[in-house]
């Protein structure tokens, strides 16, 4: 029922004849009653099936599948600004400074080292030092393409409130012993609140709207998607003059010279791409860089960058950040084996030293919901928190990949539980991942070292390649860090326990060896595998050398 029909019923008229009355008592107990109505009407608008906190890729897509399945659904999403005070729209980290622009701008990167390739195939171009970038142009364009996705996906929301037949055929199934959703089974109603969302009680959510007003929405079920934000060290001069990838894809102006801290995925992805643009970039490593990730990959990722240009601070981290008059940054770091201390000048300064859980804020202890100490996330067991009709994805969850597509899997399936009777639960092993280094590294599965320490090194067999690109040859690229590795085990049918492709499109390449692995890819299925020639995604066909025989993997021959 909706708040027009309400007071039309409480007047005995239409709402229209109600304010044409003239008699003040008419009026009155008219506005008397269509205001207790009204309120009761929007006491049940502010009551939903489910309340989403975060609007980025696993809240969103949770929101949809839910409202397809034909739930009443509420979507709170706000974004703090930034200490350096860059803000942005609906959808979440991967739209807005996240994936997408990380991923816009290492193309753009890699279409540098292409236009210098291109002169070997016969391009006619400017000498080498006439090629220039334009910071502003990529900048523009990056932010343009983000607000144009911020406004899809807000059409899209809106577009959820018209009547439409669930796209699941079974959508009913749980409607059917609710009888007040019947009702509502070919509607999808999906509210978006652009508000910060807290707990006031376990099943009521307030957001606080951008007038600094509150709204209550009572919430049979919650679903906390609040994704994280960059951290910052606690050293003097950090906040005040260091930016984090929150800022480096909208940077008003040029970056220059530049100091990445952290050698984690943001920090070498962001130094391989500002280099590839032509800036000068320096990363800070504490420990090693990429810790989880295999290590034999992690150094020639390293090696490849350093050649290009980047350079790397090992086992440093950083101690204070000093403002200089001429705007630039004066970084003192020290060393972590002896402590001394050594220092720099910079343009800027950008942290990638990981991302905290947005759970604090969200008040989560309020409804009784249990975090981590130190992170801040939350531990769930598929997805279900302490309190059973608390939800959580994506980032926020506790020793889980940090992947947009993992954080939409999880969101899909938990609404089909909750909403459609589903019983599929979320696969998390497995789950394929590629780091956007210049020279591009996509793996799914074990790393060496953690396949030795789970199966021991005498149950493992690891084939491996370095192999030439067939494209790398014209220009005379450098192919010698391109490598493929695959970890198996050694009683047959070999199954295939880890895969590793660094080189060109290493995203496009592993992703369809991972779904090959969970159908349960062996070596004996993969070696019978016809390859795609010339590719290089035909190399895991190709690959017969095993570390234990000790034989060259350097390739021999292109097309035999
Ligand atoms: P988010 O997308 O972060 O969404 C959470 C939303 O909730 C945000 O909009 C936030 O502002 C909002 N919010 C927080 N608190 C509140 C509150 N109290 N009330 C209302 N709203 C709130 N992953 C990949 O798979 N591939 C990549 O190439 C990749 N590259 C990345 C590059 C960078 C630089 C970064 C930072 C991340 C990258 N990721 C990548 C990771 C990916 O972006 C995240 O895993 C994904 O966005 C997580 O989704 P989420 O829904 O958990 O959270
Ligand atoms: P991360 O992978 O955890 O790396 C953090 C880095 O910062 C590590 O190298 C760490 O060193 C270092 N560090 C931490 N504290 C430090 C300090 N005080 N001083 C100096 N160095 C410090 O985090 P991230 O790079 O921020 O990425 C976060 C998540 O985003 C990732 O887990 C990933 O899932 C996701 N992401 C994915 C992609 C992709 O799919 N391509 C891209 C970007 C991000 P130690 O190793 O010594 O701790």
């Amino acid at each position: 029922m909706t708040n027009m029909s309400i007071v039309r019923f409480a007047c005995g008229s239409s709402p229209r004849l109600c304010r044409s009355r003239t008699s003040f008592m008419v009026k009155s107990t008219c506005q008397y009653s269509a205001t207790a109505v009204e309120e009761k009407a929007n006491e049940q608008s502010s009551k939903y099936d489910l309340v989403v906190i975060g609007g980025g890729s696993g809240g969103l897509a949770c929101a949809k599948e839910a409202a397809h399945l034909g739930a009443k659904v509420a979507v709170l999403d706000y974004v703090t600004p930034s200490p350096r005070g860059s803000k942005w729209g609906l959808g979440g980290t991967c739209v807005n400074v996240g994936c997408i622009p990380k991923k816009l701008m290492h193309h753009a990167a890699l279409l540098g080292e292409a236009v210098h390739d291109a002169r070997a195939y016969g391009w006619v171009l400017p000498e080498k030092a006439k090629v220039m970038h334009n910071w502003e142009v990529l900048r523009n364009a990056v932010q343009d393409h983000i607000k144009s996705v911020n406004w899809v996906t807000r059409v899209e929301l809106r577009n959820n409130k018209e009547n439409v037949e669930p796209s699941v055929p079974n959508a009913s199934a749980f409607h059917d012993s609710e009888n007040h959703l019947i009702r509502r089974k070919n509607k999808r109603t999906i509210d978006y609140i652009n508000g910060r969302g807290y707990f006031h009680s376990s099943h009521v959510v307030n957001a606080v709207l951008n007038n600094g007003k509150e709204r209550s929405l009572n919430a049979e079920k919650v679903l906390i998607a609040v994704g994280g934000r960059p951290r910052y060290p606690d050293i003097p001069g950090a906040l005040e003059h260091c930016i984090t990838s929150d800022d480096i894809f909208s940077l008003a102006r040029p970056p220059g010279r530049t100091l990445i801290v952290g050698a984690g995925y943001i920090g070498l992805e962001c130094a391989g791409f500002l280099n590839g643009l032509g800036y000068d970039a320096t990363v800070m490593v504490r420990s090693v860089p990429l810790r989880g990730f295999d290590q034999q990959i992690a150094q020639l990722l390293c090696g490849e960058m350093e050649e290009r240009g980047v350079k790397f601070l090992h086992k440093c981290i950083p101690t204070r950040v000093e403002k200089l008059e001429n705007g630039q940054l004066k970084v003192t770091w020290s060393n972590v084996k002896d402590s001394s201390l050594q220092s720099d000048v910079f343009d800027t300064v950008l942290f990638a030293v990981g991302r905290r859980a947005l759970t604090k804020e969200l008040a989560v202890t309020t409804a009784g919901v249990h975090t981590e100490k130190e992170s801040g996330k939350i531990r769930t067991d598929n997805e279900q928190t302490n309190i059973p009709h608390i939800f959580a994805v994506g980032d926020v969850l506790h020793e889980k990949p940090e992947l947009t597509p993992v954080a939409i899997q999880a969101g899909k399936l938990l609404a089909h539980r909750l909403f459609n009777g589903g019983s599929e639960v979320m696969d998390y092993h497995n789950v394929a991942t590629t780091v956007f280094t210049p020279l591009e590294y996509g793996t799914v599965g074990f790393s060496e070292e953690r396949a030795v320490e789970l199966f021991g090194e005498d149950k493992l067999e690891v084939y491996h390649a370095f192999y030439k690109p067939t494209e790398f040859s014209v220009p005379q690229r450098n192919a010698s860090r391109c490598y493929i590795k695959v970890i198996c085990e050694r009683e047959k049918p070999h199954k295939v326990l880890g895969m590793h492709f660094v080189g060109p499109q290493a995203g496009e390449v592993i992703q369809g060896f991972a779904a090959a692995m969970k159908c349960g890819l062996t070596m004996d299925l993969l070696k019978t595998t016809v390859g795609i020639h010339p590719t290089t995604a035909e190399e895991f066909t190709r690959v017969f050398v095993t570390k234990r025989s000790g034989l060259d993997p350097t390739p021999q021959s292109c097309c035999s």
